[in-house]
């Protein structure tokens, strides 16, 4: 039988834990012909969402769960459930029930049966979400899919089922800004897009405030593409340009018709509008410089303090399950 991963990023989520579990198990259990495993990692929760995990892993043999020594943010938090992942395909769920797991039996026919090596999904509403929040949301795919060659569809979440195949590809691209979503769709392979309608939280509140979101774009744009900095060019030839045949006019007006000396007004806004231009320009030169200064380094992307990802370990439990049935 073929193993599934589930992968599971927990914040502060300690009232989700166990309820993850009792929903997705029947689940997983329904759909019959696959084996599975569970992969909680806690990023650095101030709650109880550890002592959750070690209960629940110590409890059932297919869970194991890792727990970073701080928040290092849901990108790593996926990173590290994917590289402990021993399935032969990988799904990334979140924690807080966001992510139907009625589409799992469905999702796993299309990989299993279907022959696809991807099956991702998107939500085709937003209802329950903040409507200006929305809207930012679809400009922002909107802008990201103009500049950059890699296609994200609006609305696409974290959860998806992966194959080893895409598994291994994904974590062959060893760069610190881990935009996943966009890195999924980089990888590439035979893909499946599964919709749904937006589902409220089970339970707690969500980690992402407005800020988090415009950090989260701006990381998806920069770390994607360099367009921003080819705009810059173009924006400067441009005005170098214009700037050059408006000198010809100047001259020429002063030579025909002398200088009555005016243009304050113009000069003062022509001024502040470049200033604020070069700003804004060497800002985005600088998001870049600082990404570089980043990968440089090549910090490790998350720090474990504890796991239990052991599998002599996970077997051992196994054995004993098996002794006490
Ligand atoms: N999460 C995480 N680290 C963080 C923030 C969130 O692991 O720093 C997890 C969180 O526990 C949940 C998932 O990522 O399982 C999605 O978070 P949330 O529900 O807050 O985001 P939303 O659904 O509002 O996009
Ligand atoms: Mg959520």
């Amino acid at each position: 039988m073929k193993l599934i991963s589930i992968v599971v990023p927990c914040y502060n989520e300690e009232k989700s834990v166990e309820l993850f579990y009792a929903t997705v198990k029947p689940v997983l259990e329904g759909i019959g012909y696959i084996d599975y495993e569970f992969i909680y990692v806690n990023d650095g929760s101030k709650d109880l969402t550890e002592e959750k995990m070690r209960e629940l892993s110590n409890r059932e043999y297919n869970v194991r769960y890792i727990s970073f020594s701080r928040n290092f943010g849901k990108e790593a938090a996926m990173l590290a459930g994917i590289e402990a992942a021993r399935g032969d395909a990988v799904v990334l769920m979140d924690v807080d029930l966001q992510d139907p797991p009625e589409l799992l039996p469905q999702m796993v026919e299309d990989w299993e049966i279907g022959g696809y090596d991807v099956v991702y999904t998107r939500r085709s509403t937003r209802s329950g979400e903040p409507p200006l929040r929305s809207w930012f949301a679809k400009q922002f795919y909107k802008l990201i899919n103009v500049m950059s060659d890699v296609h994200i569809v609006d609305g696409a979440r974290d959860y998806r089922l992966m194959d080893r195949k895409a598994v291994d590809s994904f974590l062959r691209l060893n760069e610190r800004n881990r935009f996943a979503k966009g890195l999924f769709m980089w990888v590439g392979y035979k893909s499946k897009c599964i919709e749904f309608e937006n589902v409220e939280r089970a339970v707690g509140s969500t980690s992402w405030s407005f800020w988090k979101l415009v950090h989260y774009a701006i990381d998806g744009i920069v770390s994607f593409t360099i367009s921003p900095l080819r705009w810059a060019t173009y924006f400067g030839l441009f005005t170098a340009t214009s700037a050059f045949v408006y000198m010809f006019y100047v001259i020429f007006s002063k030579l025909l018709f002398g200088n009555p000396v005016s243009g304050y007004a113009s000069i003062v806004s022509i001024m502040l509008f470049f200033g604020g231009i070069q700003l804004i320009f060497l800002g985005i030169i600088g998001e870049y410089i600082g990404r570089i200064f980043i990968e440089v380094k090549a910090r490790p992307n998350y720090i474990i303090k504890e796991h239990s990802l052991n599998p002599a370990q996970s077997k051992e439990k196994a054995r004993k399950v098996l002794v006490k049935r």
